[in-house]
């Protein structure tokens, strides 16, 4: 029986032969290397990876699609078939890796998860070589986001502090099958060497950006009044009159630094 595309998965396969080579061009997959896709699907993107000599590892949370793949792709072993939320799977130790070498991680994303997907993603991405994804075209708009612009927020601050965003081409609905609502776009992310700006403490500058662009219209010394006064603002550099959109990924590690030096002082940032 033909497959029933799941809403609630997010499937909307992969159907334009031009489209499937532009991302294998992009992906330029070579023998030896450990591939991870996420969300296999029907395997329009699995066939071509498995092909190319690259060890393909496929995590698919649809059990009948899942069951399917070893007749739609020649070659993938149960072995490399892992069926289960990508959420909830620790991608970077799927695969017992020599020591060095990282994964390379792939897929035309379910648009309804990749926000978390990408947090999590981003939380390992020590252990990742790159990543390429299909996503929303504004999702990889606001990834690629500079300061001052309305698509600049959390998931910029966040996706740029760990990785290089860069975006490869939109793709059209017709693409796909079934034929979705949204534009979409190609993006490659490549993780740090070293990271660009120095966070000391992960937890305090998650909470200034959530803080910050909780209330993106109001101004710092507003949105952040609840963790630090105009005074530790200025301390690190920032006008605390600006809006959590106009400053850069640095200004806020400035902000992360200053707030930790006080908060560790006795009596924490407000006895300061
Ligand atoms: N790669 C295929 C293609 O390009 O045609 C399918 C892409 S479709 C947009 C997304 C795929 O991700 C579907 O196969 C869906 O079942 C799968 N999926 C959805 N949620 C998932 C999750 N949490 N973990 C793993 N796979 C998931």
């Amino acid at each position: 029986m033909p497959h029933r595309p799941r809403k609630r998965f997010g499937q909307n396969f992969l159907v334009d032969p031009m489209v499937i080579e532009q991302i294998l061009t992009a992906i330029a997959p070579v023998p030896g290397e450990v591939i991870v896709e996420i969300g296999p699907g029907q395997g329009a993107l699995s066939g071509p990876l498995q092909e190319s000599g690259a060890e393909l590892h496929v995590v698919e949370i649809d059990r009948d699609l899942a069951a399917d793949l070893p007749q739609r792709v020649p070659g993938l072993e149960p072995g490399q078939i892992h069926v289960g939320d990508a959420l909830a799977t620790d991608l970077a130790s799927l695969v017992p890796l020599p020591p060095g070498q990282r994964i390379r991680v792939v897929g035309n994303l379910p648009y309804n998860i990749s926000t978390p997907l990408l947090v999590r993603l981003m939380e390992s991405a020590d252990a990742i070589r790159d990543m390429h994804f299909m996503l929303q075209k504004e999702v990889v708009t606001r990834m690629a986001a500079s300061p001052g612009s309305r698509d600049y927020g959390r998931l910029t601050l966040l996706c740029q502090l760990h990785c290089a965003v860069v975006p490869l081409f939109d793709v059209a609905p017709t693409a796909f099958d079934p034929v979705p609502r949204v534009f979409s776009s190609f993006v490659r992310l490549i993780p740090h060497a070293s990271p660009p700006v120095d966070i000391a403490d992960p937890g305090i500058f998650q909470s200034i950006v959530t803080q910050a662009f909780s209330q993106r219209r109001k101004t710092l010394n507003n949105s952040l009044k609840s963790l630090m006064t105009a005074a530790h603002i200025r301390e690190a550099g920032v006008d605390p009159s600006l809006r959590a959109e106009a400053i850069g990924l640095a200004d806020y590690a400035a902000l992360a630094k200053v707030m930790a030096h006080y908060a560790s002082q006795p009596g924490g940032i407000h006895g300061s």
